[in-house]
């Protein structure tokens, strides 16, 4: 399993993945100051903010040292839907219900996508693919290695937005509906390598998962 940088992975829906930059200290110190300099970008300092929802890590928790969130058990929640069992008895939120059902069930064990970490075990439900468990996508587990020094982050890593310890934004286009980015500058990679590299001593980056 690994996590690519491809700008699927990097931006979601309309979310996106932050590097904030601040100056090493305490785990509290650090936070607190990544909430400040978000909040100069939040829509009630500036008419022209850049987030409208933010968490730490989030969809991107992992990406600084490379490790997929998606390879937790903690991350899962036992379906709702089906109750862990994998089959789907009820439904109510299929209009209509599928005629074939065995294709049906088929289809959807089919599509378990690769990094899945479990089997499928039912017939099954489109909620957790037969599998019982559905990823939480929103808020993984808190992951320490969504903190790290600048120097530790891994080299390929390309955020989309950078926020310098002096709260300058920097970022790679214009986040759009969608996740559709426009005007990119296309030296975002090395302007962003660049960035880092600035910060490389006696920095952390703190990786936020920023929604627009
Ligand atoms: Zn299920």
């Amino acid at each position: 399993m690994s996590l690519t940088t491809t700008k699927e992975e990097m931006t979601q829906v309309s979310h996106f993945s932050t590097l904030v930059i601040v100056e090493r200290g305490t785990t509290k110190r650090i936070k607190k100051e990544v909430e400040r300099l978000l909040n100069l970008y939040g829509d009630h300092n500036t008419d022209d903010p850049k987030w409208d929802w933010w968490q730490f890590g989030g969809r991107f928790s992992g990406s600084l040292d490379g490790t997929d969130f998606r390879a937790n058990p903690k991350n899962y929640n036992t379906c709702t839907i089906c109750k862990g069992t994998g089959t789907r008895t009820d439904f109510a939120m299929v209009t209509p219900p599928p005629k074939d059902l065995d294709q049906w069930y088929e289809r959807i064990r089919q599509d378990l996508p690769k990094w899945y970490i479990y089997q499928v075990i039912g017939k099954g439900c489109n909620a957790c693919y037969g599998t019982g468990h559905t990823l939480n996508w929103i808020s993984p587990v808190e992951y320490r290695g969504d903190i790290l020094p600048v120097s530790a982050i891994r080299k390929d890593f390309i955020p989309f937005a950078i926020i310098s310890p002096d709260g300058k934004w920097y970022q790679r286009g214009e986040m759009g509906m969608w996740a559709i980015v426009t005007n990119e500058s296309p030296e975002w990679e090395s302007t962003a390598k660049t960035i880092i590299e600035t910060y490389r001593e006696g920095f952390v980056g703190v990786l936020v998962d920023c929604h627009t």
